[in-house]
């Protein structure tokens, strides 16, 4: 008995010793892959202690006064649709340029473009960046119209290199909306042709300038000017951290201002001067890009100053409301149809 318990004793010991060992094994790994390891593996390994990464990946349910709206009361916007995709881009982990959670991202941005029917092109190019060369890819669905002229909409989808940093808001509340713009308006034949932007690198790798930052976004403006098609667009509406509880909108200065108008007295019809606020701020994004070449843009960013976790690891899932990524989707939805008859 006593050596039988002894026994016992010894490998109880030599589990939890391994245990350790494991654990303290992840530390010193780079965040994205780390956490994809610690993603896997954690499904069969519940009573482990998580790392601190796992926190954010963790999904608590919505709250009541963040459900979304019915989808007819948003002009067919899916909330939920919205959230369930910031979900699953955090579920990937932190996604900044050319990590292997930004390629699975990548994969399933082309496979729910694809189901939708949408006609996507990919331009993959690398970028010198103050961490070295950089693979990224940019995608742009194309739907077809019927009179010469494009409407553009855009998002980044990378999230900025930062340890824990997993950006449900930035950037994937407005990558999530573009995709469920995407799925409603990819069946859609309008006047004009509409052009849907996911662009690769938009945050600094080091410091923001203007060579460090906006790296999809300016190698899609350059594409498009070589080939002539930047001529015809006639307004670029780009979304970045739109997805917040608490989010507001003031209007962006450096825009277009008859673009400005247009989206926030869409808003105002609608209902949503709430969140669609009178005040002004600026920011820089990839809206720059194009503005450089000529192209009316209007950014309908959030306030990020003022949010409280904006590029920090509490950019986090609990910050996202369904609510919210309705409206922003609804007056994206309004504006487009907007601009078709202009
Ligand atoms: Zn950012």
């Amino acid at each position: 008995m006593t050596k039988r318990r002894a026994i016992l004793l010894l490998a109880t010991f030599l589990c939890v010793f391994l245990l350790l060992l494991r654990l303290v094994g992840y530390k010193g790994k780079p965040v994205y892959l780390a956490s994809a390891k610690v993603a896997e593996e954690s499904t069969n390994r519940p009573p482990a202690p998580q790392p601190p990464f796992m926190s954010a990946v963790a999904v608590p349910p919505p709250q009541a006064a963040d459900a979304a709206p019915p989808p007819d009361k948003t002009g067919g916007f899916d909330g939920n649709r919205a959230y369930a995709h910031v979900a699953k881009q955090v579920s990937f982990g932190p996604r900044p340029s050319g990590s292997p959670a930004i390629a699975r991202l990548q994969d399933y941005l082309q496979s729910e473009l694809k189901s939708y029917g949408c006609t996507v092109e990919t331009d993959a190019f690398s970028a010198d960046t103050p961490v070295g060369r950089l693979l990224m890819k940019n995608f742009l669905v194309k739907i077809p119209g019927e009179k010469p002229g494009v409407i553009l909409l855009g998002t980044h989808y990378d999230t900025l290199l930062k340890e824990n940093f997993v950006g449900a808001d930035d950037a994937g509340s407005s990558t999530a909306l573009m995709l469920e713009l995407a799925r409603l308006l990819c069946p859609q034949h309008g006047k004009y042709a509409v052009w849907i932007a996911f662009f690769d690198g938009e945050e600094a790798m080091k410091q923001w300038s203007e060579t460090d930052s906006r790296y999809g976004s300016r190698q899609m403006a350059a594409r498009l000017s070589t080939s002539g098609d930047i001529k015809k667009i006639r307004a670029f509406m780009l979304a970045d951290i739109v997805g917040g509880r608490n989010a507001q909108f003031p209007r962006e200065s450096s825009s277009t201002p008859a673009l400005i108008d247009l989206v926030w007295n869409t808003a105002a019809k609608l209902g949503y001067s709430a969140i669609f606020l009178n005040t002004s701020a600026s920011a820089e994004d990839d809206h720059d890009s194009f503005m450089k070449r000529g192209v009316p843009a209007v950014d309908v960013i959030g306030d990020f100053v003022n949010n409280g976790y904006w590029h920090t690891p509490q950019d986090s899932l609990d910050k996202i409301s369904a609510k919210t990524l309705a409206i922003v989707g609804h007056v994206f939805l309004e504006s487009t149809k907007q601009l078709q008859t202009k």
